[in-house]
């Protein structure tokens, strides 16, 4: 029989569907630090079949009940899950989530705001508001800054990145809203050798084209040489100097380390080059602790500034976030407008400053992680992280049959077997597989210069000294022997 159209809909969700929520998520939580690190297709050598195959049920027929969905979910998803939220996660750059960010996160899911508007919720504009001068505060952005909160670095590169395209074009008497690229006048993107892929990815989005890529060259740590982008920037026909963008970085994701942006930023200004974005996705964070800011001096100089909360800060996925100097231009690029939408009232329309119109209120959960943390909290989160980041370091090497590549000056650590060879090479790889194996801690590889290396990052508010101990002793123990 069809279902009546004049029934009732169901009901809405219920404490116990809430309850069994709660209940396998704290399941989860509660055995976090237990739980091999990677998923099943690490630790058990299953194939992604089996992963596959646990979602790929038959659609139903008809309804079933949210709680049994719930438990059905949580069976399905718990063979390809990772331990990314614990502490002997260091793959990536990823961060766990604070308790009140969580929370938060899951009010924001069942208040269900829109942070499109100020009319499709003022309480998710003001708290947008909120997050966004006190990110800038921490962060130490100049007063007046714009900004949004977008899915992550990538969505804030391609932002801040637009922003700037389209200012750089206006400098150069080009009206890109109105007269497109085709045509327009060159837009040369002066990077780092070891930018972030994402900042290419941008440049292909925006449709300036891989070619207006200049690379300068880096140091051996991944920092842009400041010798190099002035040679760079002074080789730019006088025209192309005025609309180049420089993307500078504060945070390689290899070794951590941060251009030296006050140089950066002197050169470009010297250059009379358009405009300085700043891709620091995690290394921006340096700028909220005392003892690491220096790290990061002279970035209140860059135009734009793109930066993580799904990193470092430990919120949730996903947030990322952009900022420019630039509120009129901002607003220009990003603004919408038509006859339905308001405008004008006192609170800020959230579509204004990012790519998305309707949109998860992600300020929930960076207003509570903020207000958990406070101040201290976050500087103490920075330091901890690239304390313990220096321990692992110092452990890994202290029985000589692994080195170091990198200067620890942040929260990256990059080791391999030692020897500048093909077989040292083929086995750090080994070593990768087996510590993954393991399910003590995760780490990831790399590739840095021409060499293979494991990457360590240090970003979970929950690592203790212990566990980096434990996971060096593991890592240690699964060094291939000859
Ligand atoms: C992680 C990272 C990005 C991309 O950020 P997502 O949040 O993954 O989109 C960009 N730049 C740097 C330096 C990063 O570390």
């Amino acid at each position: 029989m069809p279902p009546d159209p004049d029934a009732a809909p169901p009901a809405t969700a219920t404490t116990e569907t809430l309850a069994t929520a709660a209940e396998l998520a704290h399941g989860f939580l509660a055995g976090l630090t237990g739980r091999p690190v990677g998923s099943a297709l690490d630790t058990q050598d299953s194939d992604a079949t089996a992963v596959r195959a646990a979602f790929d049920v038959p659609l139903p027929a008809g309804p079933l009940d949210p709680t049994t969905v719930l438990a059905e979910l949580a069976a399905a998803a718990e063979p390809g899950l990772v331990a990314s939220a614990g502490p002997r996660y260091f793959g990536f750059v990823t961060g766990g989530t604070l308790p009140a960010a969580l929370g938060a996160d899951w009010l924001a899911s069942a208040w269900d705001q829109n942070a499109a508007s100020a009319a499709t919720s003022p309480a998710a504009a003001a708290a947008e508001e909120a997050v966004l001068r006190w990110l800038a505060d921490l962060l130490g952005l100049p007063a007046g800054v714009a900004g949004g909160l977008v899915t992550g670095g990538q969505a804030a590169n391609t932002t801040g990145l637009a922003v700037a395209r389209k200012v750089v074009l206006a400098k150069a008497g080009w009206d890109l809203d109105r007269q497109g690229l085709a045509g327009a006048p060159p837009v040369p993107v002066v990077v780092g050798a070891e930018r972030h892929t994402t900042v290419d990815r941008a440049v292909r989005f925006l449709g300036l084209g891989t070619d207006a890529i200049i690379p300068v060259p880096a140091d051996d740590q991944g920092r842009i040489r400041p010798d190099a982008l002035a040679d760079t920037l002074a080789a730019l026909p006088t025209p192309a100097r005025a609309t180049a963008i420089v993307c500078a970085q504060a945070g390689n994701v290899n070794t951590g380390a941060c251009d030296d942006l006050a140089t950066v930023a002197d050169i470009v200004r010297a250059a009379g080059a358009g405009w300085l974005h700043v891709d620091g996705a995690f290394g921006l964070w340096a700028a909220a602790s005392p003892t690491h800011r220096h790290q990061v001096a002279g970035v209140e100089h860059a135009d734009s500034w793109a930066t993580d909360g799904h990193k470092w800060l430990n919120v949730p996925y996903d947030c990322g976030v952009v900022f420019t100097r630039h509120p009129a231009a901002h607003r220009d690029t990003l603004g919408v407008a038509a006859a339905y939408l308001p405008t004008g009232g006192e609170l800020r329309n959230g579509y204004d400053w990012v790519p998305e119109s309707s949109r998860r209120t992600r300020a929930f959960a960076v207003w509570a992680a903020l207000r958990s943390l406070g101040r201290t909290g976050v500087a103490d989160l920075i330091d901890r992280s690239c304390h313990l980041a220096r321990r692992f370091a110092d452990r890994l090497t202290a029985a000589g049959t692994l080195e170091i590549g990198n200067d620890v000056t942040l929260n990256q650590v990059l080791v391999r077997v030692p020897g500048d060879t093909a077989d040292a090479d083929t086995r750090t790889r080994a070593l990768q597989k087996a510590v993954q194996q393991d399910g003590t801690c995760w780490l990831g590889g790399t590739t840095w210069r021409d060499r293979a290396w494991l990457r360590i990052s240090v970003s979970n508010w929950s690592t203790t000294p212990a566990d980096i101990d434990r996971s060096a002793d593991a890592i240690l123990d699964a060094v291939p022997t000859r």
